[in-house]
């Protein structure tokens, strides 16, 4: 009878075919927490608009956050607040849309950071380690750049008037915030001093050169073109636009010599030049007296290389800001244009966490990440802003072994109805979290930063881990292959969207459809 009941319910209007399920599920079943959730969350799917066209976008990328990453770290998130940890979100996680992504380069079945950023912001796919540039490129080969160069979402919000910003924990430079305005040859090519001479005499710049130059750059390639420039760029790499000078150390270097240029350029003097109404800041004080209101325009280098862990940071010498912290001061400085603005926010150290080996700082650092994200959501108007959060690629990270449910992440396996850790097939205790390659075990104790494991000889294999506290800061979980750094993974990542245009993320995508989801929400190509 039921059967027939839903077959006749097909022909009809939905009002008309209710009865003939009504009271069937039992009261328990329908009073269920997890039931009546998941009532809520179809419902605002079924009342939600889907306007298409935003005032501005922000695209954030977790550098290496990969599905995995977003499970551990929702649940360490949960665990740091006292909950079991699995039933949790993290911000982004709630967002109404999602996808899932191909990751792939040209070249690569596995990729890396500047393909795949390539790929987002122009558009189309490209091959691995190259910036800003299509794929008949020859990686390292300056001659190969004329004529290769792709225009990126960030160019095209410049050219239509929007204020555009990029922030990074790691080098301004570096690969992902790169490949937002710069076209090279090689991702390496951060300032002269990490160019082949045949590159410098065959007219290559180098990409922290390209970002002071930016504005100059945008109107010789465009005849006619009047663009002002980025107004918003925060992040580390400091020694990048310095002379190799001790005399240009700033208050905050490490090194005895802060800089690395070798053509005698101080690019923070040139950009100073260039932009007497903006401001340079190096430190949190400098970060914390930004005019938001009334700058015209702001450059922050907070660190000589890569800014610190967010598990790290009190322990920088000049103190930095944290990612949110910056998300939220980029926000209200590009939020001045009425034209509207693209931002593009990078946490890069989650994959620095992973490459070392430490699933502590790459979780620390996503959860600040999904911190970052809220910022935006809270500083942003859900009716014109576009939030685009997605990764550009995963780790060898694993969640694995049948831990009970609220068993510490970062703890060793204990099963459901035991009190005591599970033992492997060699008698010795396991954690859940684990790397397939990487640099191996390290027990740090309360170490905060993970990159204290290079230059320690590796530790690949089965340790035994029976008087180890494997929820500590410093320690590194088991890798089975031994290599100097972990590495990428081949999987999909994940897309997860809201606001104007949001539903166009869905289903499994190619990387380079992310571009295409900006240009439509900010029509940045004209028909
Ligand atoms: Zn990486």
């Amino acid at each position: 009878m039921l059967k027939q009941s839903t077959a006749l319910c097909s022909l009809l209007v939905a009002g008309l075919c209710t009865s003939a399920t009504a009271g069937v599920l039992p009261e328990s079943q329908t009073t269920s927490s997890w039931y009546q959730d998941a009532q809520t969350k179809i419902a605002a799917k079924l009342a939600r608009s889907q306007s298409t066209k935003a005032k501005n976008v922000i695209l954030f990328v977790g550098d290496g956050m990969g599905v995995s990453t977003l499970t551990a770290a929702r649940i360490l998130e949960g665990q740091m607040g006292g909950n079991m940890g699995e039933e949790g979100y993290l911000s982004f996680e709630t967002f109404p849309y999602s996808a899932l992504v191909k990751t792939y380069n040209v070249d690569a079945q596995t990729p890396d950071s500047a393909g795949t950023m390539t790929a987002m912001m122009s558009g189309a796919k490209t091959d691995v380690g190259v910036i800003g540039v299509d794929e008949d490129i020859v990686r390292g080969d300056c001659s190969t750049v004329a004529g290769n160069e792709m225009i990126t979402a960030l160019e095209l919000a410049e050219l239509k008037g929007l204020s555009t910003g990029i922030i990074s924990t790691a080098r301004i430079t570096h690969a992902t915030p790169a490949a937002t305005y710069a076209k090279s040859a090689d991702r390496n090519w951060e300032d002269v001093s990490d160019m082949p001479e045949a590159a410098v005499n065959g007219g290559c710049t180098d990409i922290a050169s390209q970002l002071v130059n930016f504005e100059n750059l945008m109107e010789q390639r465009f005849a006619g073109a009047d663009v002002d420039g980025i107004e918003v760029a925060f992040g580390g790499g400091r020694r990048h636009f310095l002379p190799k000078d001790a005399a240009y150390n700033s208050a905050d270097a490490v090194s005895s010599v802060e800089g690395d240029r070798t053509d005698g350029r101080d690019l923070t003097a040139e950009w100073l030049a260039a932009y007497p109404n903006g401001a340079y800041v190096m430190d949190q004080t400098g970060f914390d007296a930004i005019d938001t209101e009334n700058v015209e325009r702001v450059l922050g280098l907070f660190n000589e290389s890569h800014m610190q862990y967010e598990a790290d940071r009190d322990n920088d010498v000049a103190g930095e800001p944290s990612l949110s912290e910056m998300t939220a001061t980029a926000i209200d400085v590009l939020d001045n244009n009425d034209n509207g603005f693209f931002l593009m926010v990078e946490s890069g150290r989650i994959d620095h966490g992973h490459h070392a080996g430490s699933a502590y700082n790459a979780l620390t650092d996503t959860i600040e990440f999904a911190k970052a994200v809220q910022a935006a959501v809270d500083a942003t108007n859900a009716e014109d802003t576009l939030i685009l959060v997605t990764a550009d690629h995963s780790h060898v990270f694993t969640i694995a072994g049948y831990p009970k449910r609220g068993n510490p992440i970062l703890g060793k396996v204990v099963g459901v109805g035991s009190d005591t850790p599970a033992q492997a097939a060699d008698g010795m205790p396991y954690t859940t979290l684990g790397y397939t390659n990487g640099r191996g075990f390290r027990d740090l104790g309360d170490e905060t930063n993970a990159d204290a494991t290079y230059g320690l000889d590796n530790a690949n294999g089965r340790q035994d881990l029976t008087n180890v506290d494997t929820t500590t800061s410093g320690y590194h979980q088991e890798a089975v292959i031994p290599l100097s750094s972990e590495t990428h993974a081949g999987e999909d990542i994940t897309l997860h969207a809201m606001g104007p245009g949001a539903h166009l993320a869905q289903g499994t995508i190619e990387q380079n459809i992310v571009f295409h989801l900006i240009e439509n929400a900010l029509d940045l190509v004209a028909e």
